[in-house]
């Protein structure tokens, strides 16, 4: 019903005492690795709500591609389009946490850097979400012969992306996001949904504002991943059929469960979590 585009990354987390400073070494870390990616995180959220999600991703020919994939296997996400790419790394995020929850992270693409139009197959399911941590082009090629709904969770923040606006039926930005596409939003008629963090989250259509939403109360632990469980949220959603407010009302609940664990995939909430937390 879903399908995926998007970027999968390995994430090599070390948590210090203080960050490095430039030349400085930092020892006594603690060390855990993590499957990430944007497209790999929105495609784990989106099946564990109940969709069936196909993603179309690419990683490296290297022994990180296992580990990057193994909670989509797990949950069973389709991984057949996922394509392995010859002598490309698989991509990795290097990400420094300090006690007081500061971070600093350096990201390598890899394979997703060079997933390219030639590694598409064409894209049948009722609807399709995707970002911007894959080429632009790419994207573009995949919506070109495709006439579903298309949801863009527009992040991290990326310059020229009028064609892909022009084509999306849902985009979601964060707060700075929205900040910075602000030009690129003229004239957009389409539905729109920015996260506000703790605040919760607002829906606009055509420009005027329809919906807002506020998360319930929880215990936030990390908020990584919860931008992604939002969008995979409120695109599973609208492609049920729930109306635009309680699709908007559900992204913001699981957006909120996703903050209440570490890390971004194994946060992400199943649907009878979503539920529960509904009824109250
Ligand atoms: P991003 O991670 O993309 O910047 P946000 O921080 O705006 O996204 O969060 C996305 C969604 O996650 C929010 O709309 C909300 O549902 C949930 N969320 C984020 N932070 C909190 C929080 N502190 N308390 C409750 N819910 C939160």
């Amino acid at each position: 019903t879903l399908c995926v585009l998007g970027s999968i990354n390995l994430d090599m987390v070390i948590q210090t005492a203080h960050l490095p400073r430039a030349g400085e070494t930092v020892t006594q870390g603690k060390f855990h690795s993590t499957p990430g990616g944007k497209g790999a995180n929105t495609a784990l959220a989106a099946q564990r709500l109940g969709a069936n999600v196909r993603l179309q991703a690419a990683v490296g020919n290297d022994p990180y591609a296992k580990e990057a994939l193994s909670s989509l296997r797990a949950a069973g996400v389709n991984l057949k389009s996922v394509a392995t790419i010859d002598k490309e790394a698989t991509g990795v995020a290097f990400i420094n946490v300090a006690e007081d929850g500061e971070n600093q992270i350096a990201v390598a693409s890899g394979a997703n850097a060079v997933f390219s139009p030639d590694h598409l197959s064409a894209i049948t399911e009722a609807a399709v979400l995707s970002q911007f941590e894959i080429p632009v082009p790419t994207l573009l090629a995949g919506l070109n012969s495709y006439d579903g709904f298309v949801a863009v969770n527009a992040s991290p923040f990326t310059p020229d992306v009028e064609k892909v606006f022009q084509r999306a039926d849902l985009i979601i930005v964060n707060e700075g996001e929205y900040a910075a596409y602000l030009s690129d939003l003229e004239g957009y008629s389409g539905l729109l949904a920015r996260t506000l963090g703790g605040e919760g989250a607002e829906l606009f259509k055509n420009g005027k504002l329809i919906a807002t939403a506020k998360p319930p109360k929880v215990e936030v632990i990390d908020t990584t991943g919860a931008g992604d469980a939002f969008a995979a949220a409120l695109t599973v959603a609208l492609a049920e059929g729930q109306l635009e407010t309680d699709a908007l009302n559900f992204a913001c609940t699981v957006g909120a469960l996703a903050t209440t664990k570490l890390g971004a995939q194994s946060a992400a909430p199943t649907r009878d979590e979503v539920e529960t937390l509904l009824k109250v």
